[in-house]
């Protein structure tokens, strides 16, 4: 057993580096802009893809940029941590990101340039050779094992006849695979006898195999046993792992579909979990959920505790790699700050100031105030750009995109601003909220803007249509129903009389009971088709001539329906969202998945982007949601009401 560990110390963080490979698709790479840069060892800056005017900058333990060697990432921040195996410690690498992105680079490299494994092998081995020498008091033996993790089913490596062996842990809470093969070696060649056949087997084979091994974690197990020659002959054991992690990308994007939809959903179980428990450690939460899949129960013992672990999250600087390039790292970073600059060469439009004003403190964070610009930067980046962009930045407030905003918007952001400030905090409180919360407000105002702006279009559509209409056919007139006119004058019709329905979500009803406001939606008959649209936009003047059933939301209770949806899909638990139409338990952790990857959802339609939901089903789902259930006959029905066609799809 492991001696010498007394008093159980707090778990350890896990460290999390970020390597950005260079171009590698040599044509693209000669004309195409990165979208992604280093600024210092520490940070990096990606465009954000939300609002081209801001700039995401992430700070991690280390960031290695495009010309970082081998070398470098192994000095840095791997070797420093394999002196604590000959302490009985253990540790664990793990490569994170998209395929392509440098994962398989980054551990195991080529032959010119070797990676993390055979490094971590070479000096490890001459290691214990040293500390294991005649005369020194331990014997050191060191073994390796190497195993995959795919489809939540751990496979031996080295003995790829053996099926899927089981995790345990014993007594004393060390984790082991009973049956695992464990090959002694002594030197580096005796490594890479067992190490490449298997390794080769799973990175050149069919591309079968290759789609397999971007979809399945590979873990290297290196064992250092140590006995002490004299009495008291204590034991020791320090286990490192080193993992080419399966690849993150989003599958759905990708295009997989099927069986590769279920692969990715087993993946991004483990990876999801993967992030959970490094978000636990980090954060120093109680409970760390290791056994929620295989590759965390597997890395229970090495992953916090005395571990001491690192992340190494690949990007790749290609447009194409962008969205795998945010979502990884936001899984690496548990913070990251929004900087009101944009990403790329633009000039900067300087708007008049919004009348809010901002210290240049608020502005660029302390550490954002006195960054030193990597090398590379200064060659990608325009200097006179740099120049003008910090400059702009500090005359700018964030609100400053606002100033073209809608007068009201602004006004109810600065009352709210007010009433926070009344509310106790100090200062210009909307402003000197922590900047998470700032950026979240930003962002809401700019959604709604956006939003106004959308509603604003369409009511000039559809009035420019209804214009049109009367135009061809006044008697039509009487019929066609228009998203804002007042929804009272809708049921006075003339010649032909409307079938009518009035339906309520529910709980709508139960606020409608307490103040009888409006008719919310009204179903049209429109012939035997009995169709349901749950989108205002559904061109009701077009379509009023033709004979189905069709409904009419007012854009608020949309909105409303909306945001009630986004608010449980970003604040609920699995167990909120399985009251959510046709969401079941699993359904509803890839939801709370997704979420934790790519953070909030900002729009119901990200659903689509949640593996394991297709389009239909979410569009079903949008709609069922806003009319969750089709009510009794609501206190005020129309007349000459047919028996309500709207029900729940199923
Ligand atoms: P992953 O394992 O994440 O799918 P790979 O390691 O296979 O990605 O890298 C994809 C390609 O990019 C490979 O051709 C690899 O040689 C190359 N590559 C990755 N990282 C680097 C780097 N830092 N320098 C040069 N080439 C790299
Ligand atoms: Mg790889």
């Amino acid at each position: 057993g492991k001696v010498g560990t007394g008093r159980r110390p707090p778990p350890a963080r896990v460290r999390v580096a970020v390597r950005l490979r260079p171009f590698v698709d040599g044509a693209a790479g000669a004309n195409e802009p990165p979208c992604v840069r280093g600024i210092d060892s520490c940070s990096l800056e990606v465009a954000n893809w939300r609002n081209y005017q801001e700039t995401l900058k992430y700070q991690f333990d280390a960031f290695y940029g495009e010309r970082s060697s081998q070398q470098d990432i192994y000095a840095g921040s791997v070797q420093p941590i394999l002196r604590h195996l000959l302490e009985g410690q253990n540790a664990s690498v793990l490569a994170y990101g998209p395929t392509g992105a440098g994962k398989t680079h980054t551990m195991l490299g080529s032959p010119e340039q070797p990676g993390v494994i055979p490094r971590a092998l070479m000096d490890l081995l001459q290691l214990t050779r040293e500390e294991g020498a005649e005369g020194r008091p331990w014997d050191l033996s060191v073994t390796m094992s190497y195993l995959e993790i795919y489809q939540e089913k751990v496979l031996d490596l080295l003995d790829p006849a053996s099926g899927d062996l089981v995790i345990r842990e014993d007594c004393r809470g060390n984790i082991l695979i009973p049956g695992l093969t464990q090959k002694p070696i002594t030197s580096f060649s005796e490594f890479e006898r067992h190490f490449l056949p298997a390794s080769g087997n799973r990175t050149v084979g069919a591309t079968r195999l290759n789609q397999r091994s971007s979809r399945s974690h590979a873990v290297l197990l290196v064992k250092v046993d140590q006995r002490e020659r004299l009495a008291p002959f204590r034991q020791r054991e320090g286990k490192l792992y080193l993992i080419d992690l399966a690849g993150s990308e989003d599958n759905r994007r990708t295009g997989n579909q099927g069986i590769r939809l279920k692969e990715s959903g087993a993946i991004n179980t483990s990876l999801f979990v993967l992030g959970k428990v490094v978000d636990a450690l980090n954060q120093g939460l109680p409970r760390v959920p290791y056994r929620d899949s295989k590759l965390t129960r597997l890395l229970q013992d090495s992953l916090g505790g005395s571990a001491h672990s690192i992340l190494i999250a690949n990007i790749a600087p290609e447009r194409r790699f962008y969205l795998d390039t945010v979502s990884a790292l936001n899984f690496a970073a548990r913070s990251k700050e929004v900087i009101n600059r944009p990403f790329t060469n633009e000039s900067l439009q300087l708007h008049a100031l919004a009348p809010v004003k901002l210290s240049q403190k608020e502005l660029l964070g302390p550490s954002e105030a006195k960054r030193a610009r990597g090398p590379e930067e200064e060659e990608i980046g325009n200097p006179e750009l740099t120049a003008s962009a910090a400059s702009a930045s500090q005359k700018l407030s964030p609100l400053q995109k606002l100033s073209n905003m809608d007068p009201a918007m602004l006004e109810r952001l600065l009352s709210l601003d007010r009433l926070l400030g009344s509310q106790g905090s100090q200062g210009t409180p909307l402003l000197n909220t922590p900047k998470r919360e700032r950026m979240v407000l930003i962002k809401t105002v700019e959604e709604k803007d956006l939003e106004i702006e959308r509603l604003k279009m369409k009511q000039k559509e559809l009035e420019a249509k209804v214009l049109a209409q009367e135009a061809l056919d006044p008697k039509e007139k009487e019929n066609s129903l228009t998203v804002h006119r007042p929804l009272p004058r809708r049921t006075v019709t003339g010649a032909k009389p409307l079938k009518k329905a009035v339906v309520m979500p529910l709980q709508l009803i139960q606020e409608q009971a307490a103040s009888p406001k409006t008719e919310i939606h009204i179903l049209k008959k429109r012939g035997r088709k009995r169709k349901v649209e749950s989108s205002q936009v559904s061109e009701p003047v077009e379509k009023a001539s033709e004979d189905c059933w069709e409904l009419q939301i007012s854009p608020e209770l949309l909105a409303h329906g909306r945001q009630k949806i986004l608010d449980l899909l970003n604040k609920g638990s699995a167990r909120d969202l399985r009251s959510l139409q046709r969401i079941g338990q699993k359904k509803a952790q890839l939801i709370v998945g997704w979420r934790e990857l790519h953070g909030p959802f900002s729009q119901v339609e990200d659903l689509e982007r949640v593996e394991g939901i297709s389009g239909k089903q979410m569009e079903s789902f949008l709609k069922v949601s806003v009319l969750p259930v089709v009510p009794a006959l609501p206190a005020r029905p129309c007349s000459n009401s047919s028996p309500l066609p709207c029900r729940r799809t199923s």
